[in-house]
């Protein structure tokens, strides 16, 4: 049980994460704290809308269930819009077995039983809806799914929690929902997949070594202008037989055709002084 983050907070998490967060009008006072509790804190939960077209249900509700219906909307392009901050109608009653695991962070998940009794999951949880219809012919787009996991994984992180925390509305409804549409415990092993790694590295850039340019570029060719250190550097993947090159965000692909054509005229070096030898 935990404290619930503050609307700051959250969005700082999930930016930190590499979501892209925005905010409906309104989001950060729109909840159902005037009905009942929010907080202690104790896992989040994933959704999908079942619906396209699906932020303004998602922040409005319907006249049998006001919204919000979750704290996140999740679009097919990986928008993450907060829809609302508090109290949100999202996991409805919450079987206590399956509750019971995400407080322990079970590594399994048992299916919801209604005999177990229940527990108010809106208090408990945060959610997000993920926009799909919920069928085989709509599938998640990659950054969508990306995007589902940045999330769960910055609030996972943010509280201290694993993976384990993380439930998706089927495992928990006593009221036969069936969604997300996707496999949980996958979700879960991508969840604690990014947990376990540094939010601020970047996924693609996990090669063994890095060498500015400057360095051998100036022993190579010691009379060539045009690179400086810091505009761009080289990784290389020693051993493995590839490299490439990652440009700073100020430089530009003239650079990096210059350094093509460099690495040329180091091949014919190269070949010619084989030639000699
Ligand atoms: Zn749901």
């Amino acid at each position: 049980m935990a404290t619930p983050l503050t609307a700051d907070a959250l969005v700082s998490a999930l930016r930190s994460e590499g979501v892209h967060v925005t905010g409906r009008s309104g989001w950060r006072t729109h909840n159902r704290n005037s009905v009942d509790a929010w907080g202690g804190v104790n896992g989040v939960m994933i959704h999908h809308t079942a619906g396209r077209d699906s932020l303004d249900l998602v922040y409005g509700g319907r006249a049998d269930l006001p919204g919000p219906l979750a704290h996140t909307h999740l679009a097919k392009d990986g928008t993450a819009t907060m829809v609302g901050h508090g109290r949100a109608n999202h996991a409805g009653r919450v079987a206590q077995n399956a509750f019971d695991a995400v407080v322990a962070e079970s590594s399994t998940h048992p299916a919801p039983s209604a005999a177990s009794g229940t527990v108010d999951g809106n208090a408990h949880f945060y959610g997000i809806e993920i926009e799909n219809l919920g069928t085989s012919g709509d599938p998640y787009p990659a950054v969508q799914y990306d995007a589902a996991v940045r999330w769960a994984a910055a609030i996972c992180r943010a509280h201290g929690w694993g993976a384990h925390s993380v439930v998706g509305h089927k495992e928990t409804s006593v009221e036969g929902k069936i969604d997300p549409s996707f496999d949980m415990d996958r979700f879960r092993a991508d969840v604690a997949a990014r947990l376990a790694g540094d939010p601020d590295e970047e996924d693609d850039m996990k090669l063994n070594d890095q060498v500015k340019i400057a360095d051998w570029v100036s022993d190579a060719f010691p009379n060539q202008e045009g690179l400086q250190d810091g505009q761009i550097s080289v990784q290389t993947a020693l051993g493995s037989g590839y490299g490439y090159a990652h440009i700073a965000a100020d430089a530009s692909k003239e650079i990096l055709a210059q350094l093509i054509a460099q690495q040329k005229v180091l091949d014919k070096l190269v070949a010619a002084l084989a030639d000699e030898g």
